[in-house]
């Protein structure tokens, strides 16, 4: 990326750590509101990244914000007009998804390494300064931050942005990352499509967990595997036999899947995206609440450093940041419980056999326009 910053310790308005979905869409916004913006990012873009690679609808309004709907569909993606929800027994559901309203503004699903690397040049062309391969290691509040990163630079900053994914080091080295139990691991690969694959997302309960495919263009799927540690490898070997994977695959790897939200406003100090909540993958929504938060912490930012009231721009980025998830996280819940107990997410896509409303209504729910 462009725009070499050129003395390390001068103050920046705000430096966000990470440049996922939720870092850039948020440095973008505040670069576009002129304000002296820098991104620390760990990896060299563009890089793959564990996900489901599919953008909810609710993601196009957003990117239309970004004045990047139109280089979004650009990019090579694949289009998603239904899901199949198939049981452990291979009895299988399937439900359209919404073509999209204008047309165009439906599901995709696209290579997270070329959707993140469009957007964080977005924020780069805007203004803000971004620093790749630079990771986070220490950080020190005293008027300012202090962040310090493994290169040993030191930057400060007025605001500080944890957007540093589920694993969050700003929120670790505040002490406030909660500690995950014992958790789920997911294994994520892009394999050779199969051939009459179709347009279509496939969600399919395992015993020993589940698995998630999609399209991401001509040749390639996203499988995703989820399970617990004991039974992921033999998660992989079902993987391997059914689509014929040779054992020398290399497969990504995250976990935790699931852990209590951080605060999403303190101090000078803003978390958006994973870093603040993490959603269960299975419902697909993570990449929205990404985008959709960065814009939300990049209006308080910009209030905060305009000399408008501090505590009031930060209550009012809670406020909406907790209004964005309202009525929606019992639909995490349930199927996080359908997942950990695969058994009764099977149950519920036979019970959809006799009667496929409720499957239907969920995930038309699960997919309906947000903000
Ligand atoms: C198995 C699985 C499937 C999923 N499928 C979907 C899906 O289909 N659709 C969907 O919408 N969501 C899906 N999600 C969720 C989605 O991937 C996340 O919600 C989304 O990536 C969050 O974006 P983010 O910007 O908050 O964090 P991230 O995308 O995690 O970005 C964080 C960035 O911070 C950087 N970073 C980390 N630590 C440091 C540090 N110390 N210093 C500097 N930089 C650092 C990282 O390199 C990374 O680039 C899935 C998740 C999983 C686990």
């Amino acid at each position: 990326m462009t725009n070499e910053i050129k003395h390390g310790m001068q103050i920046f308005d705000v430096v966000i750590v990470g440049g996922g979905p939720a870092g850039s869409t948020c440095a973008a916004c505040c670069a576009l509101a002129g304000l002296h913006t820098l991104v620390l990012e760990r990896e060299r873009f563009p890089r793959e990244k564990v996900c489901g690679d599919c953008l909810n609808p609710s993601c196009w309004p957003v990117l239309k914000r970004l004045g990047l709907a139109q280089q979004v569909r650009d990019l090579p993606h694949s289009k998603l007009t239904s899901v199949d929800f198939i049981a452990i027994d291979g009895r299988k559901v399937s439900v359209d998804l919404p073509t999209g309203d204008p047309p165009g503004a439906g599901e995709i699903s696209v290579k997270r390494s070329i959707f993140d690397d469009l957007l964080l040049k977005r924020a780069c062309e805007l203004g803000a300064y971004v620093r790749e391969q630079t990771t986070l290691t220490g950080l020190a509040h005293d008027q300012d931050w202090k962040l310090e990163t493994a290169t040993r630079e030191s930057f400060r900053a007025r605001v500080l942005i944890g957007a540093d994914g589920r694993n969050s080091t700003v929120a670790r080295l505040r002490n406030l990352l909660p500690r995950p139990a014992r958790e789920r691991v997911a294994l994520q690969a892009h394999i050779p499509l199969p051939r009459n694959f179709g347009e279509r997302i496939v969600l399919q309960f395992l015993r020993e967990g589940y698995s998630g495919q999609a399209p991401v263009n001509e040749s390639e799927l996203n499988l995703c595997l989820v399970g617990r540690p004991p039974t992921i490898s033999r998660l992989r070997q079902w993987a391997q036999r059914h689509f014929e994977i040779p054992t020398n695959q290399p497969w990504r790897t995250i976990t935790p899947l699931t852990r209590s939200a951080v605060p999403c406003a303190r101090e000078n100090l803003l978390f958006i995206g994973d870093a603040a909540r993490v959603v269960e993958p299975f419902t697909g929504e993570g990449i929205y609440y990404a985008l959709r938060s960065g814009e939300l912490a990049a209006g308080a930012i910009r209030k905060i450093i305009g000399g408008e009231d501090r505590l009031s721009a930060l209550h009012e980025f809670a406020r909406d940041f907790a209004k964005m998830y309202r009525g929606r996280l019992w639909i995490n819940r349930l199927a996080r419980d359908a997942v950990l107990l695969p058994r009764i997410g099977s149950f519920f896509v036979r019970a959809a056999q006799l009667n496929p409303l409720i499957l239907k209504l969920l995930t038309a729910k699960i997919v309906s326009a947000k903000l």
